[in-house]
């Protein structure tokens, strides 16, 4: 199957284009139909870096983003480190380079002031920033479509951090569609999961 085949929108396709992504990975393949149907249902994935489980979760958001509004974010991706928050903001400027005036905010520490809105369609963020900005009146939550976590196992592992993701989905819509991704399962990270996205699809890769 190619991507124009799963229904991704002209702008997203030339983006992948430009990056020489000819086909789908398996990943991409499988969860991609899973996580563009209507209605949005959340989303449980297993896979391991590498298999392009990066691109399936930002294709998801951009689908899903209404680029015309750009004041209030609709697509929220927390990541471990701030590392990978940037690497992630990334590959959704890359994927989106047609999508028009697209605007990721990177809610890491020393990149956003903590007095200030955030305005955007998409933020990428650590969760200990994110939820002191939604908490500080900076982020308003209320139409976000979409929020990703990446790499849970590794959130669980770092002090701290899985709480903060707890808090950050107490204060978003019940609506907003949850996609949770993670290299591994062990008991902990899977109650976590069942936990932060009820009625999930589960996928292993
Ligand atoms: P990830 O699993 O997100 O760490 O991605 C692994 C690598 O695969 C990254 O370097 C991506 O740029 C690349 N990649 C992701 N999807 C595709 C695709 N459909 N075709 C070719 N390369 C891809």
């Amino acid at each position: 199957k190619s991507f124009e085949e799963l229904g991704l929108p002209k702008s997203i396709n030339d983006g992948l284009l430009a990056m020489n992504f000819k086909k789908p990975s398996k990943v991409q393949e499988t969860a991609l139909p899973l996580m563009l149907a209507n209605p949005p249902r959340n989303m449980i994935a297993q896979s391991q870096s590498g298999t392009g489980k990066t691109a399936a979760f930002v294709l998801t958001c951009l689908t899903r983003v209404d680029l015309n509004q750009k004041t209030t974010p609709q697509a929220l991706l927390l990541a471990p480190s701030r590392e990978l928050a940037r690497q992630i903001q990334g590959v959704i400027l890359s994927i989106g380079q047609f999508c028009g005036d697209l605007t990721v905010v990177a809610a890491i520490p020393g990149a956003v002031a903590r007095d200030t809105k955030v305005e955007g369609s998409i933020v990428v963020g650590t969760p200990g920033t994110v939820i002191d900005l939604i908490k500080r009146n900076q982020f308003d939550t209320k139409n976000l479509k979409v929020l990703v976590i990446d790499e849970a196992d590794n959130m669980l592992d770092m002090q701290g951090l899985g709480d903060q993701c707890l808090r950050v989905k107490q204060k978003i819509p019940r609506t907003t569609q949850i996609l949770l991704f993670s290299a591994t399962f062990p008991d902990k990270v899977m109650s976590f999961a069942e936990k932060y996205a009820p009625s999930a699809n589960q996928m292993r890769l």
